[in-house]
C-alpha cells in the first residue's frame, strides 16, 4: 500500500484538474451549513465542515429519481450513469455507504442504484470538525468503512492520500503528490484519534448488548409511548439518516393517458401513511398506526433488525437525526441508554 502526501498549497490546482476530468460533488457551504453539491470551482470547497443536512447518498439515490418512462406497452430504462466523483465523504458516510452497497444487491438487485454507485468514484475524509450530536466513535466499533477509493487526512502542512483501489491510484495523476513519510503517517494517524475523542455523544454499550436489550424492549409500551409522546410523525429523522432506504414508487401519467414515467422517492416510516394498505373495497389497514409503534420500529432498524445481515448496527453515529428533530426526542444515544438503564 503506498500513501501519498499532498501540500496545502496545491489542493486547489488538484480538485480543479479533478473537476476538467468528471464531475465532483463535495461539501460546501449555504449560509451556516453544508451540503453535498456539484462544484463549479475549487474555492467552494469546505472540506472543514462538521455534517451535511443530508448525506452523500444522494450521489447516486437520489431523493427523486426516475426509473423508467413507458408509451402503450413498451417501458424504458432511465438508467444513464455519470462517471462522478465524490470528494470530502467522511468516514462515518463510507460506513453507511457500505449498507446501501450491501442491501441494494442483495435479492433483487437494484440495478438503478447499482448503476450510479459503480461510476462513483469516492475520496473520503477523516473529519476535520465534528457536529453537536455526533457520537460515531462509540458506535459499530468493529465495523470500519470500506467502499472508498481514497481517504485523506488533514495534517499540519497538507494531506495524507491513501489510496485504495486503481480508481484511487489513478486521482494522484491529477495533483502534485510526494510519497507520504513516516512522521506524515504517524501524524495522521494522531489526527484520526484526536478527532474521534471530540464526539461529543457516546454509547455506553457494546453492540451485542444493545441489540439484545432493545429487543427485550419490544413489548415494552410504557418507553415507546412515552419517548415517542412528542413526535408528529414528520418523517425528518428518516430523510436525513444516511443509512435510511426505503422509498416510494409512483406512475406519473402524461395527458395522452398512454405514456409517462415511473420514479421513486425516498420514503420515511415515522410518517403515518408508511405502513398503510388498501384492502380494496374492504378499506385499508395500517400496520403501525400509532406513533409510538412507528418509533419504536425506526429503533429497532437500527439498533438491532439488520445487525445480522450488515454485521453491526444500521446508524453511523452522524447525529443528523438528533440536529433535524425539532422536538428533539430523536437522538439515538438517548434513546437506546434510556432502554439499556430501564
Ligand atoms: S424527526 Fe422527531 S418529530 Fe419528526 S418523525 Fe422523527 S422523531 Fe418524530
Ligand atoms: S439513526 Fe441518526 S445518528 Fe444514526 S445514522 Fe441515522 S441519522 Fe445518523
Amino acid at each position: 500500500m503506498s500513501y501519498f502526501f499532498l501540500k496545502e498549497s496545491d489542493l486547489k490546482d488538484f480538485v480543479r484538474k479533478l473537476i476538467s476530468s468528471a464531475p465532483v460533488i463535495a461539501p460546501v457551504a449555504r449560509k451556516n451549513k453544508f451540503v453535498f453539491a456539484d462544484l463549479e470551482s475549487p474555492d467552494e470547497l469546505r472540506l472543514d465542515y462538521d455534517i451535511t443536512i443530508l448525506p452523500p447518498k444522494k450521489a447516486f439515490f437520489p431523493p427523486n429519481q426516475t426509473l423508467l418512462s413507458f408509451k402503450e406497452n413498451k417501458a424504458t430504462s432511465a438508467i444513464r450513469p455519470r462517471e462522478q466523483i465524490l470528494f470530502g465523504v467522511h468516514t462515518y458516510d463510507v460506513k453507511a455507504i457500505d449498507m446501501l452497497d450491501l442491501l441494494f444487491a442483495e435479492n433483487n438487485a437494484d440495478n438503478n442504484y447499482l448503476a450510479n454507485r459503480k461510476a462513483t468514484t469516492i475520496v473520503a475524509m477523516t473529519p476535520q470538525a465534528v457536529s453537536g450530536r455526533a457520537f460515531w466513535e462509540s458506535v459499530g466499533k468493529t465495523v470500519q468503512p470500506n467502499g472508498h477509493d481514497a481517504l485523506m487526512t488533514k495534517i499540519r502542512e497538507g494531506y495524507v492520500f491513501e489510496p485504495r483501489t486503481p480508481q484511487g491510484t489513478r486521482l494522484t495523476k491529477s495533483g502534485i503528490f510526494s510519497q507520504a513519510s513516516s512522521g506524515q503517517l504517524d501524524e495522521a494517524s494522531k489526527c484520526q484519534s484526536e478527532i474521534a475523542a471530540k464526539c461529543p455523544e457516546k454509547l455506553s454499550h457494546s453492540t451485542r448488548e444493545i441489540s439484545d436489550k432493545m429487543r427485550a424492549s419490544f413489548n415494552n409500551e410504557k418507553i415507546w409511548h412515552t419517548a415517542s409522546l412528542d413526535c408528529f410523525s414528520c418523517g425528518t429523522c428518516n430523510i436525513v439518516c444516511p443509512t435510511c432506504y426505503c422509498f416510494d414508487v409512483q406512475d406519473q401519467w402524461n395527458l395522452d393517458q398512454v405514456s409517462g414515467a415511473r420514479y421513486r422517492t425516498w420514503d420515511a416510516c415515522l410518517t403515518e401513511d408508511f405502513a398503510k394498505i388498501s384492502l380494496g373495497p374492504a378499506g385499508a389497514e395500517n400496520f403501525r398506526e400509532e406513533r409510538a409503534e412507528r418509533f419504536r420500529h425506526r429503533m429497532m432498524r437500527k439498533a438491532t433488525y439488520l445487525n445480522s445481515r450488515l454485521g453491526g448496527p444500521a446508524c453511523v453515529g452522524c447525529g443528523r437525526c438528533s440536529e433535524g428533530c425539532v422536538p428533539d426526542i430523536a437522538d439515538p444515544v438517548k434513546i437506546i441508554n434510556n432502554v439499556m438503564e430501564s
